[in-house]
């Protein structure tokens, strides 16, 4: 069934994204939004839109009966969950069907089996794809854990099967801390994600997170090459890059194979992201774990592929199959993504909502602006902190990096304090425009307080 109009189940700049491929399909868009967000410019760019709850997420946006009640009362014939809230919930997808309508996105089945990360890295295993060593499932008590790690040796991280966001891991380096941390980490799992399930994986020390983007119909997978998201705080990301630099023509081959091949192994429809950990010196790479649902990151591959993600995982949900053919995807150029938080990277990320009392967006070659926000904009405070991401393409790497800081300098967020200073500082990097970091470069190079304002100057003037 074609898809003639779709209700949005999330917020944000991807709640904008999704109201914009709607519409370019023909497809109305139909905005559900908290009491917070009612003058969203998500709600102003939509055909139509609908309260579903009080601003706290739980009530709202997590909140599945709401939602399903005022796509009903909409009648509406799709939802799109985005990313976060319910966009991995398999019970939200099933629950989308069972009303008669097309949740876009994988089925129920396929959430739940690749959601549970245990389940994933046995599947991953099934098709061949090299994971990270650790445990073959969840593992049960601490007997079963020690002589686990015996085997591995330490660091090891312990890892909640039902995590994401970057919560939900620890690094030991002892038994005795092993010991301690693992029945927390267990309660800690249980209280976040409703599931105590954990399992362990060795660190890889040295590595580079790279992604590789998959599109499914159901009948065929192809892979629209990778994405390179090494630039972590707190194991997410904040500054992304397709393709990943420096892999060489086998390797990516290898790699973006091994992510089609997972996604086969499962009839994989509409967008997914199959993330690895890869080691840049000895060129293995491990799977760590597959997100079923468009990610935050999409755009970089978007720019260098000219493939819209967005209006084709709608297409495929309505039953389209493929519109492209793998031997037509191919690389153009580079391309960057900057996220751009309300939050004071100067003094330790402190969250700042707050009305935009200016805003200028550079409008220049290869230059593009997700965002959520426009002049006058109250950033409510109840929700993640992504006002938009900046995104630059270009020939190549070194272009790409010095339009991203050409943007980033023309940009004029006014009136709260966003994390740009932080990404026009990464921007002049020696170590990032030599691609020289893995995903612990970072936080230390944060640690050196390097947007105290008198060192922000020298850094300016390398
Ligand atoms: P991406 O690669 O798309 O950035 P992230 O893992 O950073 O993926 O998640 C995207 C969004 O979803 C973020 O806002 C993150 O906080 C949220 N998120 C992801 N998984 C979970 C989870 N299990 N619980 C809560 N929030 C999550
Ligand atoms: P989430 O579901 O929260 O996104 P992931 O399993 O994708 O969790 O891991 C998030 C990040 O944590 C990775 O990008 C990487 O930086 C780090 N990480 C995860 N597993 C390992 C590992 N085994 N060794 C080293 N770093 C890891
Ligand atoms: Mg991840």
């Amino acid at each position: 069934m074609a898809i003639r109009s779709l209700l949005i189940a999330n917020r944000g700049e991807i709640a904008v994204r999704i109201v914009r491929a709607a519409q370019s399909l023909g497809i109305r868009a139909v905005q559900a939004h908290s009491a917070a967000d009612a003058e969203s410019l998500a709600v102003r760019m939509a055909d139509d839109s609908v309260l579903i709850g009080p601003p706290p997420a739980a009530k709202s946006y997590l909140n599945i009966e709401a939602i399903i009640a005022a796509a009903k009362e909409k009648g509406v014939d799709a939802i799109h969950p985005g990313y976060g809230f319910l966009a991995e919930n398999a019970d939200f997808a099933q629950a989308v069907v069972d009303a008669g309508m097309i949740f876009v996105g994988p089925d129920a089945a396929a959430i739940r089996l690749l959601g549970d990360k245990v389940a994933a890295r046995k599947v991953a295993k099934e098709a061949g794809v090299p994971t990270v060593p650790g445990s073959d499932g969840r593992v049960a008590d601490m007997d079963e854990a020690r002589a686990l790690v015996e085997e591995i040796g330490f660091p090891v991280m312990i890892k909640a099967a039902a995590g994401g966001g970057g919560r939900g891991i620890r690094i030991v380096d002892s038994f005795a801390e092993f010991e301690k941390q693992f029945p927390q980490a267990a309660s800690e799992a249980a209280a976040a994600f409703g599931d105590g399930g954990l399992y362990i994986e060795k660190v890889i020390t040295k590595a580079r997170h790279v992604e590789v983007q998959i599109l499914g119909d159901g009948t065929d997978v192809i892979h629209c090459f990778e994405r390179e998201c090494s630039l972590q705080r707190r194991r997410q990301k904040v500054w992304e890059e397709a393709p990943a630099f420096g892999l060489s023509p086998d390797i990516r081959e290898k790699l973006t194979a091994s992510a089609v091949a997972l996604g086969k192994q499962v009839g994989y429809k509409g967008a997914g992201t199959v993330e690895y950990l890869y080691d840049g010196d000895t060129h293995d790479f491990y799977f760590i774990e597959v997100n079923t649902r468009i990610q935050v990151e999409h755009p970089v591959t978007e720019m260098i592929t000219g493939i819209d993600l967005v209006a084709e995982m709608i297409q495929i949900a309505g039953g389209a199959p493929l519109s492209i053919r793998q031997e037509d995807v191919a690389i153009h150029g580079h391309a960057i993504e900057c996220r751009i938080n309300a939050e004071d990277p100067a003094a330790n990320f402190m969250p700042n909502p707050g009305t935009v009392d200016r805003l200028v967006v550079p409008a220049a070659e290869g230059t593009r602006f997700d965002t959520m926000l426009y002049e006058g904009y109250t950033v409510p405070p109840f929700y993640d902190s992504l006002l938009g991401k900046m995104i630059v393409h270009a020939p190549d790497r070194a272009s790409a990096i010095a339009r991203m800081g050409e943007a980033l300098s023309k940009l004029e967020i006014g009136g709260i304090k966003t994390t740009v200073p932080l990404h026009a500082a990464l921007a002049q990097n020696a170590d990032v425009r030599a691609g020289r970091f893995d995903t612990k470069w970072l936080e230390p190079w944060l640690a050196g307080n390097p947007l105290r304002p008198e060192t922000t100057k020298a850094e300016h003037a390398l």
